[in-house]
């Protein structure tokens, strides 16, 4: 099979909202009347973001939801999407599932594949998403990282650390009930980005970052972006490990230093981190609601710069955990 067969037949979709799909050497994109693009691209490359046995249909999934998270954290509504794929052979058992995939978290957020590029090479995935905001009176109502305000509420929503734990578990770093392994392992290879809260939190956070690498980390962006501190309460997000609800879960699999490294710097999770007033409480908890994804309250932004980990008994925790850096 060649490079035009393969793209014709695993990814050429029917795209009614894209004014031209695949096929010609540019799409186009029509976005509605009265709003901006959102654009966002993320790779993954084999060995470093995933491992190369892992299942072409997650893979697909993923690559597509670490993109879709990006757009979730802008409050962007998806529109269209491109692939640029490298690979080292033509597998087409693979291809069939790595495009079921992609395309059916695509589908489940009307989110149209228009164009790409296939190359042979290493492994290596690179999407470019493109959504929609409002803007409304000349203002755009994009999320952004530099919103948080001193008073502000911290939140973030679902659950963290699990991601981690799969990867340390299939890593051979940790022995786990297979039960358990298969859920935290659906967590690190099935992410469930966030886009319909995302979309319900404009006019409501003041800001936003999908966490990606870490929650302490990637707080940090927005805490240096918006000019502020924060103080986070470890026991408020101690609880936010989904596997430590699972029954076969026993305190005993993971030290609690541990768990708490996962939680509070795991990575991988692809969750949403905002903040909000006070005031704003019922509507985030309307959001919350109305796009059916749990959100914890964890701290709050503080004028004082630098970001500050409480444990129970009200003490600063000393540890510092590092966050994910490629080059780091
Ligand atoms: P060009 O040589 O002009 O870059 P290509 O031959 O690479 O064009 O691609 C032909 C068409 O197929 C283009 O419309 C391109 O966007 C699309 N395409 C190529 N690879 C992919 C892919 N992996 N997924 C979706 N569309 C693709
Ligand atoms: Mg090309």
């Amino acid at each position: 099979m060649g490079e035009f067969d393969l793209i014709a037949r695993y990814f050429t979709r029917p795209s009614p909202k894209a004014a031209l799909g695949v096929g010609d050497d540019c799409a186009l994109l029509q976005p509605a009347p009265g709003t901006q693009l959102a654009i966002s691209s993320d790779m993954l490359v084999e060995g470093r973001h995933f491992f190369p046995d892992v299942d072409p249909f997650t893979l697909g999934h993923k690559a597509l939801a670490v993109n879709l998270s990006d757009l979730a954290a802008c409050g962007a509504k998806p529109l269209a999407f491109t692939l640029a794929l490298s690979l080292p052979r033509v597998d087409e058992d693979w291809l069939a599932s790595f495009s079921r995939g992609l395309l059916e978290l695509a589908d489940a957020h009307g989110c149209e594949l228009v164009g790409g590029d296939t190359t042979q090479g290493p492994l290596n995935i690179c999407i470019t998403v493109f959504g929609e905001v409002p803007v409304v009176a000349g203002r755009s109502q994009a999320l952004l990282r530099s919103g948080a305000r001193a008073g502000d509420d911290i939140y973030v929503s679902g659950t963290l650390g699990d991601a981690r734990l799969a990867l340390e578990a299939l890593r051979g770093r940790i022995a786990l009930p297979p039960a358990l392994l298969s859920d935290a392992r659906n967590r690190l290879e099935q992410p469930t980005p966030r886009v319909a809260l995302g979309q319900a939190l404009r006019g409501v956070a003041s800001a936003a970052i999908d966490v990606s690498d870490g929650l302490l980390g990637d707080l940090g962006h927005v805490l240096r972006l918006s000019k502020v501190g924060a103080s986070v309460e470890a026991p408020l997000v101690a609880g936010l490990m989904a596997v430590t609800r699972h029954p076969e879960w026993s305190s005993e699999l993971l030290l609690s230093d541990t768990l708490q490294e996962y939680v509070l710097a795991g990575g991988d999770d692809y969750e949403l981190a905002f903040t909000a007033p006070p005031s704003a409480r019922e509507a985030v908890a309307e959001a919350a609601r109305q796009s059916g994804t749990p959100v914890t309250r964890i701290g709050a932004i503080e004028a004082q710069p630098g970001l500050r980990v409480r444990g129970a008994d009200g003490q600063l925790l000393t540890r510092r955990y590092a966050s994910f850096d490629h080059f780091g």
